[in-house]
């Protein structure tokens, strides 16, 4: 077994910090044929210019493999051929894993010499998505590494990834981007609105949808200020939750005479409504708040269960203290 030139790699960070830009970066920095040897794949620039960022940036470099599940694929916009064969042959929730077959093709791949005579690179991502025989199948080959094959793969979760493949990677937070950064991948992205996404979004800017609940939240304060029962709209239960634990939080921040974090123009508003009800009414709703928050991607009822949270929380901003 030849040593590898760099380590297994795990990205781990919270949704929407760029995990997987991240991965993409760091494997255009091992790939590119002009920039100097680096002693960690975020440490090297890729050129842009050369033959192995062209092969890379064409989707066609042979010695760069991506795997990740099929639904993600078609949420990147990836390989839409994973993306059919994820509706033909799989179920839905087989689709957010990564299967042992793709894990069996990437073996084989890596087994392989370098097409160009330099770094391998497999990105896989989210490394949770896998059954244990993927796993498995993965980590024989994390073991015992073919010479010049560098892993790059990133969790959300990292609790949820085997601690036997944990162990053999090296691991690195990936926290999310700060201000600066937030604010020009918004605008990179053409989003008007981007000092107040960035707010909402707490800079977790690379989520699919950064801003998502927002304009909700702002028409349900806008609505409860102006004495109307707000609309449920037809929101996941996953964003309208979120979305009230923001409002709920900015909420307690006004009434304790703080600035409120997610939705400061609002602040006026939020004051008056937030003074209404009792401390205890509102901690009891906080707390209901997070214990919805774990089931909130259960889709039983999903509308009428954001309706009755809607509901509850227009009673508590228009109670008299109690
Ligand atoms: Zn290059």
């Amino acid at each position: 077994m030849a040593a590898q030139e760099f380590p297994s790699i795990l990205l781990h960070g919270p949704r929407g910090a760029g995990l997987w830009e991240a991965l993409l970066e760091g494997a255009a920095g091992l790939l590119c044929e002009r920039t100097p040897k680096a002693s960690a794949p975020w440490q090297a620039r890729a050129c842009g210019e050369c033959e192995g960022c062209h092969l890379r940036r064409s989707g066609t470099h042979p010695d760069l493999r991506v795997v990740v599940p099929p639904a993600l694929a078609t949420e990147l916009g990836l390989a839409p051929e994973a993306a059919e064969q994820g509706a033909d042959k799989r179920s839905a929730s087989a689709g957010r894993e990564i299967s042992i077959d793709d894990v069996r093709s990437l073996i084989d791949w890596a087994q392989a010499t370098s097409h160009r005579g330099g770094a391998k690179v497999a990105v896989v991502h989210p490394l949770d998505a896998m059954a244990a025989p993927a796993a498995n199948a993965l980590l024989k080959v994390l073991e015992e590494p073919p010479p010049g094959l560098c892993f790059l793969t990133g969790t959300q979760q990292l609790d949820r990834v085997l601690p036997t493949l944990r162990s053999r990677c090296s691991l690195r937070a990936w926290p999310r981007p700060g201000e600066a950064a937030a604010l020009v991948e918004l605008q990179r992205r053409g989003e008007p609105d981007a000092q107040a996404v960035a707010r909402w979004c707490r800079h977790a800017v690379f989520d699919a949808d950064p801003a998502r609940g927002l304009e909700w939240a702002r028409r349900l304060v806008r609505q409860v200020a102006a004495g109307q029962l707000p609309p449920a709209d037809g929101v996941p239960p996953a964003v309208a939750i979120e979305s009230l634990q923001k409002l709920t939080l900015d909420l307690l921040r006004a009434r304790a005479g703080l600035a409120p974090l997610y939705l400061p123009e609002l602040e006026a508003q939020l004051r008056r409504l937030g003074t209404r009800g009792s401390s205890g009414a509102w901690q009891a709703w906080w707390q209901r708040l997070a214990q919805a928050a774990r089931t909130a991607d259960f889709p039983l009822h999903a509308g009428l269960a954001v309706q009755a949270w809607v509901v509850e929380w227009n009673a508590l901003c228009t109670s008299g203290a109690n």
